[in-house]
């Protein structure tokens, strides 16, 4: 065991979903394919225009703070921060330095609170191109060693930074308050949030210390370039690796900032605090202070929606579900929902038929077993959302009767679930037309079994001499006689009573 332990702290960039850009009326969307489509004086820095603030956005940037639990600021400003790249029309990105529009706030990660340091509204840069977009370019005439190009679509985008306090002790625990994250911003509508389309951009800092100290230690290393979550816990894992070899050597780890490479899950040097910028931000000359009131903050919270772990909280209590399948339902709010509608289509077939409690909550898990199963592998395979998927509650709601009263098998669950996903089809409709329904008549499956015991004598003498192991094979066999359709319970009473 190490004598050191990690310190992280994290830096989120969520771009917000908006119909315009954060100064200007330009759209916030941006094609690779067609680049420099959505620009416009403001958003390319021409001189003599001005920025106005876009509301969606300051509306979605307050309610995001209000889900961390952020003090909202009542008085809050831009600044300029100024540095030179070629994708930065303005020589300047307009952000906010001392006065962010969300401050001081906390979250619970599993059962410790990581605190938010602030969250504060940005605009996004433009992007480099390398390559020349356009399906219809050949590769010759695609990319030139000597020209970059610039499109400038992305910049003026509304980006929410979010910090974090250097408070999370390992990488799945900075993993864990990402997808809690990416979560809340979901069900907030507030961003798509795909790592991977870069809607959700994360800056990792770490640094070690030795288990037992309090003071953080004097340095840290950031590092950017990862895509996913695991990518994130993989360099952090690496950095952590790296700076503890260091300080066993008794050589301390420089402040600087890495990039990770995807393909040797490693982190290289990109640059140190010796090129560190000086920003110079001072106020945003074009664009006022803004106070925010009281009442505006209260209406907010208001249209505030039931947040993911409020929502795992009742679903544990309402549902009595395991806690990890819980998570699973409710990291997707039209998911969670889903599986309310199927929920209640039970409640209500459990009612009419006076059916027992414990049975319903059987049926409960086994509906979250579905769900977060075969249904979620598919939906997932397709990107499709559960209502996109055309299996209407009421339908997923038979499948679960069915299994649950033993008129079909698992098995062929599975392949129902299969054709009403790909045709929206009546569960009931489906098992008569495939003929998949559970066979249960005693007489049938009593004279399967009679052929099977005849055909399989030295098995049968077997279990009478004492191997009664050999049961499995016999049920074995006999459901592959009826294609997998008999009732395995009763085959298992049939067979015992004919042996003993
Ligand atoms: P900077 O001024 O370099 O941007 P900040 O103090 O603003 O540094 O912190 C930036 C991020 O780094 C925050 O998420 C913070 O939690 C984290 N951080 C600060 N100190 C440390 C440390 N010693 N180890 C790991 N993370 C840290
Ligand atoms: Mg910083």
């Amino acid at each position: 065991m190490s004598n050191y332990e990690p310190v992280i702290g994290l830096e989120i960039h969520i771009q917000l979903k908006t119909k315009s850009k954060l100064f200007c009326a330009s759209p916030n969307s941006f094609n690779v394919e067609s680049p420099n489509t959505n620009i416009c004086e403001i958003c390319t820095g021409q001189p003599g225009t001005l920025p106005r603030l876009n509301a969606e956005a300051l509306r979605k940037a307050i309610m995001v703070g209000l889900a961390l639990n952020c003090e909202t600021a009542k008085i809050t400003k831009f600044d300029r921060k100024n540095y030179f790249y070629p994708d930065l029309p303005k020589g300047y990105q307009i952000s906010q330095f001392d006065m962010p529009i969300n401050g001081k706030g906390k979250v619970m990660v599993g059962n410790r609170e990581i605190g938010i340091t602030r969250a504060h509204l940005e605009e996004d840069a433009g992007k480099l191109l390398h390559e020349l977009p356009g399906s219809d370019l050949k590769s010759s005439q695609r990319s030139d060693p000597r020209m970059t190009y610039v499109d400038f679509n992305r910049a003026g985008v509304p980006l929410l930074e979010v910090v974090t306090e250097p408070d999370f002790k390992s990488p799945e625990e900075a993993g864990l308050f990402l997808r809690q994250l990416r979560s809340i911003v979901r069900y907030l509508d507030a961003s798509m949030a795909d790592m991977e389309k870069g809607h959700l951009r994360v800056d990792a800092n770490v640094s070690v210390r030795k288990i037992g100290e309090t003071k953080l230690p004097d340095y840290k290393v950031e590092v950017k370039n990862m895509n996913s979550f695991k990518a994130v816990e993989a360099a952090l894992s690496y950095e952590i690796e790296r700076q503890t070899e260091l300080l066993e050597k008794g050589e301390k780890p420089i402040d600087e900032t890495r990039g990770f490479v995807d393909h040797t899950k490693t982190t290289v040097s990109q640059r140190t605090k010796e090129a560190a910028h000086d920003y110079r931000y001072f106020p945003e000359p074009d664009l006022p202070p803004i106070a925010i009131t009281d009442d505006f903050i209260q209406e907010l919270r208001i249209a505030l929606p039931e947040l993911p772990q409020a929502k795992a909280k009742r679903f544990i209590k309402e549902y009595d579900l395991p806690e990890s399948d819980v998570w699973q339902i409710v990291d997707d709010k039209s998911f969670a929902n889903y599986f309310e509608n199927v929920a209640s289509e039970l409640g209500a077939w459990f009612e009419a038929d006076n059916i027992s409690v414990e049975k319903y909550k059987k049926s409960l898990k086994s509906l979250a077993n579905w769900l977060t199963g075969d249904f979620l592998a598919m939906l997932n395979r397709d990107g499709k959302t559960a209502n996109e998927s055309g299996l209407s509650p009421e339908n997923f709601a038979e499948l679960i009767k069915l299994i649950e009263q033993g008129v079909i098998s698992n098995t062929a669950g599975k392949s129902v679930l299969t054709e009403m996903y790909a045709t929206g089809g009546d569960p009931s409709d489906i098992v008569d037309r495939q003929n998949l329904g559970q066979v249960s008549d005693e007489g049938l499956i009593e004279g399967v079994i009679d052929k099977v015991l005849a055909a399989n004598q030295e098995v049968v003498e077997k279990y009478k001499a004492g191997k009664t192991g050999v049961l499995g094979a016999l049920v074995g066999e006999v459901m592959k006689q009826t294609d997998g359709r008999a009732n395995p319970q009763l085959v298992n009473e049939i067979l015992k009573t004919k042996l003993d």
